[in-house]
């Protein structure tokens, strides 16, 4: 995922269209559900095995070993899975395999909600200080792993205790392909978001819906702080107020921060644009950090030893407050 220069950027956007969704349409007439704990232990346990398998480069035994995984796991859990399979081009034309997983809760439910993250690792630490490790793969315990980690642990409390909607997790493959930094010639397309650009296109059932989406991307890091991104400011401003609210209310508010942050090339954008679900995402960024992101984005530094239980069970929390209420 990179940043965008965003001078201009609702102007170029133009009109949004009809109102966005309620949130919960039809939350008067659901029983009241107690919402479960979410567990920073196991989150953080579901993040490190996806490290251990090595960066989760697309076309590398780590990364089918990691699919493999995930698709277990979910199975286990008793979701219904949907893999998407295709080739994909990469900003500089070369074609890479793509694996979507999809699990879907309570596949019945007409009421849904998305929760999505990308699981696939940057080939390139191109914003790394030595120059040497360019070329080479991140771990992502971050920038991928920590994500979807959260989204295991949603996927456990929901198989203990069903929400009253059902829910769609999908883990994106090729989101962080995008063109490096080194690579300086000129690409008609950053390379980023391969996977959700191919399932927005292609959805796993037929005009696919949900009510409202949530992408996580960089939601574990020790001291992250969530600047509201500023297309899902302008895309789904109602579910920014309401997840930043609910953090807030459960003691979360030094990670949620009330300001508008940076805007993100990152997977919500074809979720909006393609889909037309409003989807956020809940991404660190910090518009006053020299890079935007966390210190360890894009370089080899961001290890397990970034990762941090209490950033998971801030974002986790929240989100299982707003799906128990769903
Ligand atoms: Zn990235």
């Amino acid at each position: 995922m990179k940043n965008l220069v965003f001078v201009g950027f609702i102007l170029l956007f133009g009109c949004a269209g009809k109102p966005h969704s309620q949130l919960s349409a039809s939350s008067e007439q659901s029983e009241a559900l107690r919402v479960p704990a979410f567990n920073a232990d196991s989150a953080y346990a579901y993040t490190a095995a996806q490290v251990a398998f090595g960066p989760r480069v697309p076309a590398t035994a780590a990364h089918q070993r990691c699919g493999d995984y995930f698709v277990a796991a979910m199975r286990r859990l008793g979701a219904t899975i949907t893999q998407q399979e295709a080739t994909v081009t990469t900003y500089d034309r070369q074609t890479i395999p793509l694996r979507n997983i999809i699990a879907a809760f309570q596949p019945d439910k007409p009421t849904r909600v998305l929760l999505c993250a990308h699981w696939d690792s940057r080939p390139f630490a191109d914003r790394d200080a030595n120059p040497q490790n360019h070329r080479r793969a991140i771990d992502g315990a971050n920038d991928g792993a920590g994500a979807c980690g959260v989204l295991l642990e949603i996927a456990r409390q929901i198989a203990l205790q069903a929400p009253n909607v059902g829910i769609d997790i999908i883990f994106f493959d090729a989101e962080d392909w995008g063109q490096p930094a080194f690579d300086t010639r000129r690409s008609g397309d950053s390379g980023y978001c391969l996977g959700s650009t191919y399932w927005a296109n292609h959805p796993h059932t037929p005009n696919y819906k949900a009510q409202y989406g949530i992408l996580l991307d960089m939601v574990s890091a020790r001291g992250a702080r969530f600047f509201k991104e500023q297309s899902s400011v302008y895309y789904a401003n109602n579910i920014v107020k309401k997840v930043w609210e609910t953090a807030q209310s459960l003691g979360y508010g030094d990670y949620f921060v009330e300001q508008t942050g940076i805007g993100c090339d990152d997977d919500h954008i074809p979720i909006n644009q393609i889909r037309k679900i409003p989807c956020i995402d809940i991404i660190e960024n910090d518009p006053n950090a020299p890079k935007g992101f966390g210190d360890y984005w894009h370089t080899l530094d961001d290890t397990m030893d970034a990762v941090s239980r209490e950033t998971m069970k801030a974002v986790g929390q929240t989100l299982l407050q707003i799906i128990y209420n769903s």
